[in-house]
C-alpha cells in the first residue's frame, strides 16, 4: 500500500533541471530533524505549455534520488488531471490529483442525490465536532444544497479514481481530490459532506485540496483575512479527523494546500494547527522554483539578464494568452508592470524576488513572470543554455528558497 507520509511537499520544476537542488533541500531539512517526503508534481496544463511528458518528471525524480543517494520515500504527482488525460500519466506517477472543480454545481442524478441525503440524514441537527468551537447546524436544506453542488464532482472523482485503479491496481498510488480552482471557497461543513460522499464513492483519498477562503495567487503571499483563514483551516483539520472516524476514510487523510508557495503570512497558522492537532499537511508548490531560476539567470551576467528581459518583454506582448489559463489564481494590475529596459540584474532580481521588506519587490511583476514560462520554453536552447551554464548558482537559489522560505516555516518544529 502506498501511503503518503504525515508531512509532504509538492515541488514543481517546470523545466526539469532542478530536481537535485530541490532534493538537497529535503536532505538538509532531514539533517535538521524535519522529516518530509518530496513529491514532484507537474500538471497536464504545465506539460502542454512546455511540451514535456509525464515520463520526464519520473526520470528527473529518479535521477535526483540516485545522484544524492537518497533513501527516503518520494512520489511523482500527476497534478490536476482528469478523465481525458489520466492515461498519459498512469505509468510515470504514483500520486494522482483528481481535479474535479469544473463539475462543481453540475446537477447530480436524482437517484444519487436521494442516496446521499439518506446516508447523511443522521447528521442533521446540532453537530458537535472535537476541535470546533461552534456547534454546527446542519439542516436538510444544507445537505440538499451541498449535494446539488458537490455530488457531481465527487462522482467524477470516482470515475477517474476507478480508471487509475484499473490501470495501476488498488493501493499502488496515492489519491488526492482537488477542488481548489473553483470560484468560491468550500466551508468546513461542505468539506464534511464532500468527504462523506468521497467515502461512499469508495475513493481512498489521502489528501483533499479545497479552495480556502482568501486568494491563493501564484507565487505571492496570501491575500485575505488571515484570522479567518486560520479558523477555517483549524476547522477543516477537525472535520477531517471526524470524517476519518465516521466514514472510514484513510487514517492519514490530510489537507493539501495548493498554490502553497510563498504564503508566508499564513504559514505560522498552518504550523500551529499541525502542532495542536498532531496532523499532517501536503504543501503543494509549483512555480516558485521557476522564479528562482529566473532570478538566478538575471543575476548571472549580461547574457542571463538579456534572456530574462526578453522573456518578460515577450510575455507583456502576449499578456492575454499567458494570463488566461491562470485567471482564477493571479491578480495582476497591468498598470503596475514596469519597463525593464534600463535595469541591471540586481534590479530585475529585486523586483522579482519575494522579499516583502524590499522596496523594489513588485508582486505584479512576479505574477506576470510566474505565468511566462511558456516564453522560456519556446526559447528552448537559449534558455536551457543559461540554466546549464549557471547551474550551481541557480541550484543554490532554488534549494535555499525551498528550505528557508517554505520547509522551515511550515514544518520546522512539527516534523520531528
Ligand atoms: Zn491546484
Amino acid at each position: 500500500m502506498i501511503t503518503l507520509d504525515k508531512y509532504s511537499i509538492g515541488m514543481g520544476d517546470r523545466f526539469g533541471r532542478q530536481g537535485k537542488a530541490q532534493l538537497s533541500a529535503i536532505v538538509q531539512a532531514r539533517d535538521e530533524g524535519i522529516s518530509i517526503v518530496p513529491v514532484w508534481n507537474k500538471s497536464h496544463r504545465e506539460h502542454k505549455i512546455i511540451g514535456t511528458h509525464p515520463g520526464e518528471v519520473r526520470a528527473e525524480a529518479d535521477a535526483a534520488v540516485r545522484a544524492l543517494s537518497y533513501t527516503g520515500r518520494y512520489h511523482v504527482d500527476a497534478d490536476h488531471i482528469n478523465l481525458a488525460n489520466v492515461d498519459e500519466f498512469a505509468a510515470a506517477s504514483d500520486f494522482f490529483t483528481l481535479d474535479v472543480a469544473e463539475a462543481i454545481g453540475q446537477r447530480p442524478a436524482e437517484e444519487d442525490l436521494k442516496k446521499f441525503l439518506r446516508a447523511c440524514s443522521d447528521y442533521t441537527g446540532r453537530l458537535a465536532i472535537d476541535g470546533i468551537e461552534d456547534v454546527l447546524e446542519v439542516t436538510q436544506g444544507t445537505l440538499e444544497r451541498i449535494g446539488q453542488m458537490f455530488l457531481a464532482p465527487v462522482k467524477e472523482a470516482g470515475r477517474i479514481y476507478r480508471r487509475i485503479e484499473h490501470i495501476k491496481g488498488r493501493d499502488n498510488f496515492v489519491t488526492e481530490v482537488s477542488m481548489d480552482e473553483s470560484h468560491s471557497p468550500q466551508t468546513p461543513v461542505e468539506m464534511l459532506f464532500i468527504l462523506a460522499a468521497i467515502a461512499a464513492e469508495g475513493i481512498p483519498a489521502q489528501t483533499i485540496a479545497p479552495r480556502f477562503t482568501g486568494r491563493f495567487n501564484k507565487g505571492v503571499d496570501y491575500v485575505g483575512d488571515v484570522g479567518r483563514f486560520a479558523r477555517e483551516f483549524r476547522n477543516d483539520v477537525a472535520v477531517i479527523a471526524f470524517a476519518v472516524r465516521e466514514f472510514g476514510l484513510p487514517a492519514n487523510l490530510k489537507l493539501s494546500v495548493h498554490s502553497g508557495s510563498d504564503k508566508f503570512s499564513i504559514y505560522p497558522h498552518i504550523s500551529k494547527s499541525l502542532a495542536d492537532f498532531g496532523t499532517g499537511v501536503h504543501l503543494k508548490t509549483a512555480g516558485t522554483t521557476w522564479l528562482e531560476e529566473l532570478a538566478g539567470v538575471s543575476l548571472a551576467g549580461s547574457e542571463g539578464l538579456c534572456v530574462a528581459k526578453d522573456i518578460y518583454r515577450e510575455a507583456m506582448e502576449r499578456y492575454e494568452e499567458l494570463c488566461g489559463p491562470y485567471a482564477t489564481v493571479i491578480d495582476i494590475d497591468p498598470t503596475m508592470l514596469p519597463s525593464v529596459d534600463d535595469w541591471d540584474g540586481a534590479m530585475f532580481a529585486a523586483a522579482l524576488r519575494h522579499n516583502q521588506l524590499c522596496e523594489s519587490y513588485n508582486p505584479h511583476f512576479r505574477q506576470m513572470l510566474h505565468v511566462s514560462y511558456k516564453v522560456a520554453a519556446e526559447m528552448a536552447e537559449r534558455f536551457y543554455g543559461v540554466l546549464d551554464r549557471y547551474e550551481e548558482e541557480i541550484g543554490s537559489c532554488v534549494a535555499e528558497n525551498l528550505l528557508e522560505r517554505h520547509i522551515r516555516p511550515v514544518f520546522g518544529g512539527n516534523g520531528r
